[in-house]
């Protein structure tokens, strides 16, 4: 796993769990519970630090998925992010959620992780061997993330979708959608901490 070492207590932390601060004289990667630190003081307020340990859940296919844990604060909100690495990267399914900065910690963790059960059993593609293309679920819905593929200089991106955990290009996206050719279809976004009704 690709790790940084905080400016701040020197620990070396998963590079998912830091952020870049840049100052006028430095270029700062601080760990969470640092970072979190700062953000808390600058509001006068006292940090308690939780350590959200990595969950095991499994989908619709019973399959079992590795979700990491990242919480920030961001003076008028608070966040918690849940993932998982695919090569070092996030990847597969990725959920967050947005609360007051006084909101309490664990009841936050908590709305979180009944999102993540609730998506987690819900199925929208499967792969078909037949027509050698994935096919959309009986509902005619699909919920997922926009995301992309980064080349190896990391300045081109191929767009991409993540759908029930699983990294699928435009193209075979567009493939899933002939067998609706004709057919009319709408488009909504929504901010990756809203639910998806
Ligand atoms: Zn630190």
């Amino acid at each position: 796993m690709a790790t940084e070492i905080c400016t701040s207590c020197g620990k070396s932390t998963p590079s998912y769990d830091t952020i870049c601060l840049s100052t006028e004289s430095s270029l700062q990667t601080l760990c969470m519970r640092c970072y979190n630190k700062i953000i808390s003081e600058a509001m006068g307020e006292d940090y308690h630090h939780m350590d959200f340990e990595p969950v095991v859940l499994k989908d619709s296919e019973d399959k079992e998925h590795k979700f990491h844990f990242s919480h920030k604060l961001l003076g008028h909100i608070q966040t918690i992010e849940s993932f998982e690495l695919v090569n070092d990267r996030q990847g597969g399914y990725e959920f967050s959620v947005i609360g007051d900065p006084d909101e309490d910690l664990f009841e936050l963790f908590t709305k979180l992780y009944e999102k993540m059960k609730r998506v987690l059993c819900k199925k929208h593609i499967s792969w078909s061997k037949e027509t050698d293309s994935w096919v959309i679920s009986e509902e005619d819905i699909v919920r997922g993330q926009i995301t992309c593929e980064y080349d190896s200089s990391d300045f081109d991106r191929t767009p991409m979708v993540i759908i029930d955990g699983k990294e699928i290009s435009w193209d075979d996206f567009g493939q899933a959608l002939m067998s609706y050719e004709g057919f009319n279809f709408k488009m909504q976004i929504f901010d990756r901490s809203e639910e998806m009704d």
